[in-house]
């Protein structure tokens, strides 16, 4: 049966709820925690209480948490089920329920709630966990050769080199042959997108010390997470995540900007697909208070739009357009996330703020490429300098791909070990001399947006750098 992401996600957290536990709204993309950029999964606000640092007022709780993952940035549309911004449904036990009752839960909900089907499902366990294994098969019923043991790193959580971590189990939907990757390995656990990986479930049992030890946790816990998009390109039977409600009207916006039709060429697709996922990204950082930096959640945000903005050159989009993407992302996402809604104000003029200037940059960077190039055709080179796109990137905010490709079309290849070996000089640079650099970077532009709340921001005086990030 056909489902919105909306109804699964209500779909989720109400039959927790049956199960005993709360429902806490999502946290901000931004943690309370200096260990991380962001917040990358549904356990981070709740990391105190399985660390034993807090106690917490439910021991039972779920939540469809917002995420982001920069790891992922290269994936996004190149596979199926990569985003760098995605909900992720989750439900916690502090010292309460375990694999016992999770196990069967998690199957109940798929197959009897959604309707996945039973024979397309795989789970994968950790090496010795026995435990789990034996509810698969006892409780749940699922025959042994379609249980899978992994190793460490595919199915055992730690959230650091000491402390509390356990084996999880993952569950898997098989789409089909005509998703494989069709190489003779692939199987349960490859990286492609045909034995989807929808559920983990991590049994938090162990503690470990220093020396490596494990041993049992008193109280054992519970962390699950499941990307909320997957569980929609399943149960609506397409073929990508940007196939589902939660992404195809952004899809179709950028298509219409582009003027391409998707589904006609890998490359369009490709573009548009990144361009959907970024700009959702980035008006949800900013609706949490990030704004475009040189360092840290406002790098990756600045390096969301200018890659946004790459992709849209790619289908032929040279004017600013992040502005008519936005009303399509409050109308999918408003609901429930009313941050967006909220900072509206500040959602718009930032991303357009930004894009602006990243378009001047590539206007004034293309210049100065074409000059070169045909320099360099004039006296008959094929090698583009290293050192000439470093200084594109570092002087103009010119991004290496697109002097890459720009020199492609004219038949010329860049000199990417010389272009590196500039970026570790620069960067060797830069680690010297942080501490001068942050305290620059604290007035931008961008606190002058705030500041000024809705009244128009005028002129670019700033003291930021302007070295590049795409
Ligand atoms: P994958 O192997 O597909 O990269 P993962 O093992 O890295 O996923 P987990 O860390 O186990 O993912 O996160 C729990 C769940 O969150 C996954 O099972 C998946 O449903 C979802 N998820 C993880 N990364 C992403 C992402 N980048 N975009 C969308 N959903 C994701
Ligand atoms: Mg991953
Ligand atoms: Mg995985
Ligand atoms: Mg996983």
């Amino acid at each position: 049966k056909w489902r919105s992401a909306a109804e699964l996600r209500e779909m989720f957290l109400s039959f927790f709820e049956e199960k005993g536990c709360v429902r806490y709204p999502s946290a901000s993309l931004i943690p309370d925690d200096p260990t991380l950029l962001f917040t990358i999964a549904g356990m981070v606000p709740f990391k105190p209480y399985f660390l034993g640092l807090k106690l917490p007022s439910h021991t039972r709780v779920t939540t469809a948490q917002k995420c982001i993952r920069t790891n992922d940035i290269d994936n996004v549309g190149r596979t199926a089920r990569h985003h760098t911004f995605f909900e992720m449904l989750g439900n916690f036990s502090f010292g309460d329920y375990f694999k016992a009752e999770i196990i069967p839960w998690a199957w109940e909900f798929l197959t009897q709630r959604v309707g996945m089907e039973p024979d397309r499902m795989y789970v994968t366990i950790y090496r010795d966990d026995d435990e789990a294994e034996s509810i698969w098969m006892n409780s749940v019923g699922i025959p042994k050769d379609r249980i899978i043991r992994m190793g460490e790193e595919d199915n055992f959580w730690a959230a650091g080199p000491v402390g509390p971590c356990g084996p999880c189990s993952e569950i898997i939907y098989d789409q089909g042959p005509e998703f494989s990757c069709g190489k003779p390995t692939c199987g349960v656990g490859c990286d492609c997108d045909r034995y989807l990986e929808v559920w983990n479930l991590v049994f938090m049992q162990y503690n470990r010390d220093e020396a490596g030890n494990l041993t049992p946790l008193p109280k054992k816990n519970i962390d699950t997470g499941m990307g909320l998009e997957r569980l929609a390109s399943v149960v609506q039977r397409v073929k990508t995540d940007f196939e589902t409600d939660l992404f195809r009207p952004l899809i179709d916006k950028a298509c219409s900007l582009g003027g391409v039709s998707y589904g006609a060429s890998p490359k369009a697709d490709l573009a548009v697909r990144v361009i959907s996922d970024h700009v959702r990204a980035a008006a949800f950082l900013v609706a949490d208070g990030v704004l475009p930096s040189n360092e840290g959640a406002g790098y990756v945000l600045r390096r969301l739009i200018r890659r946004a903005i790459r992709f849209g050159r790619l289908i032929g989009i040279d004017g600013p357009f992040i502005k008519e993407i936005l009303p399509v992302v409050e109308q999918l996402m408003g609901d429930p996330y009313t941050e967006l809604l909220e900072h509206r104000a500040t959602i718009y003029q930032v991303l357009d703020l930004e894009e602006g200037r990243f378009l001047r940059t590539l206007e004034q960077g293309s210049a100065l490429l074409e000059e070169e190039l045909s320099r360099l055709k004039a006296g008959g080179e094929t090698v583009f300098p290293g050192q000439t796109a470093f200084e594109l990137y570092d002087t103009y905010g010119f991004p290496f791909e697109l002097t890459a490709e720009i020199c492609a079309e004219h038949g010329m290849k860049v000199d990417s070990t010389a272009f590196e070996e500039a970026m570790e000089r620069q960067r060797e640079m830069a680690r010297s001399g942080s501490k001068h650099s942050s305290a620059v970077l604290k007035r931008t532009v961008y606190s002058d947006v705030l500041a000024h709340g809705k009244t128009v921001f005028v002129g670019y005086e700033t003291e930021e750098a302007e070295s590049s990030v795409v």
